[in-house]
């Protein structure tokens, strides 16, 4: 099973419920955790992972032959991101621009395009204390894309029957969060009461419907804010999969880096059940109960 935490805003929680998640389930599961927020990874704040595996992340850049280059313009035509333009008798490569799709390659129908890998970061993994198999992407700073590392990083997981992986995403609604929720089997959207946490949420669960990518929402510092997101919910039929109240404890605790689960233990039986009901939910979807 692969469940993605992932959250509009910034700030609201996310990596708060992916770790507590994970350390909750790892007592009677094989789990796998993936910080996939690779411009500022923090989940290894919360788990205190041993490192003992580096691997390059690198982006495949294309470089064309201008001997066999017949000047078709597939490649510009079937890159997304205006990577690629013809100017004159050349086609020019914006690296900058370039996701590594392969597109280009693939379509060239001369075979002019080599491509060639341009280090981006670094892919760490290893294990934390409490047996959770931990792996997370840092992008070089200076560099603009952050899909490929994702890419990379996901590949690198190959999760064997019966693993439960959990995917921390990063915040927004850009490409980097639909990279890190596509193919996974579920999403939990965590929110606030507030009206910003509204707008994002409500970005968020578009994404997912175009994707067709099943959802729940967990509901953090419920008592700030006002009560316009249960409303929405209650009026789209949304389940709210758990809620955690505004907590000066709670607040203080994950500002010094302590999982939810340690500041307040009843939360554990809380993550289980939350496991419970989004399993329920998939099997259900799946026609499997
Ligand atoms: S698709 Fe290949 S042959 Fe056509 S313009 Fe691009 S590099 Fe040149
Ligand atoms: S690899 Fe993808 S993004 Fe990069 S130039 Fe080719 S088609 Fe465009």
């Amino acid at each position: 099973m692969k469940i993605a935490v992932a959250s509009g805003k910034g700030g609201t929680g996310k990596t708060m419920v992916a770790t507590s998640l994970a350390l909750s389930l790892v007592e009677t599961n094989q789990v796998k955790l993936l910080d996939c927020d690779v411009e500022a990874p923090n989940a290894h704040l919360f788990l205190h992972p041993t490192f003992t595996q580096e691997v390059p992340a690198i982006i495949r850049i294309p470089k064309i032959d201008p001997e066999r280059c017949t000047l078709c313009g597939k490649c510009v035509e079937v890159c997304q991101f205006n990577a690629l333009v013809k100017v004159g008798k050349t086609i020019m490569v914006f690296p900058q621009l370039c996701h590594g799709c392969g597109s280009c390659t693939w379509n060239c129908p001369e075979g002019a395009i080599e491509e060639i890998p341009n280090p981006i970061g670094l892919i760490e993994k290893g294990r934390a204390f409490a047996g959770i198999d931990f792996t997370h992407g840092k992008l070089t700073l200076s560099e603009p894309m952050a899909t490929p590392i994702i890419r990379q990083l996901k590949k690198l997981e190959k999760s064997t029957n019966g693993t439960i992986t959990i995917l921390d995403s990063p915040p927004g609604a850009s490409c980097s969060v639909v990279e890190t929720v596509r193919g996974v089997d579920f999403v939990i959207l965590v929110t606030e009461p507030t009206p910003f946490g509204l707008h994002d949420l409500k970005q968020m669960l578009g994404i997912l419907e175009d994707m067709q990518i099943r959802y729940g929402v967990v509901i953090n510092r419920e008592g700030i804010g006002n009560a316009e997101v249960d409303r929405y919910l209650e009026q789209r039929g949304i389940p709210v999969l758990m809620r955690i109240p505004f907590d000066k404890e709670i607040a203080r605790g994950i500002a010094a880096g302590e999982p939810l689960i340690a500041i307040n233990p009843i939360y554990r039986g809380k993550f289980v059940n939350l496991y419970q009901k989004i399993k329920q939910i998939t099997e259900k979807s799946d026609g499997r109960s």
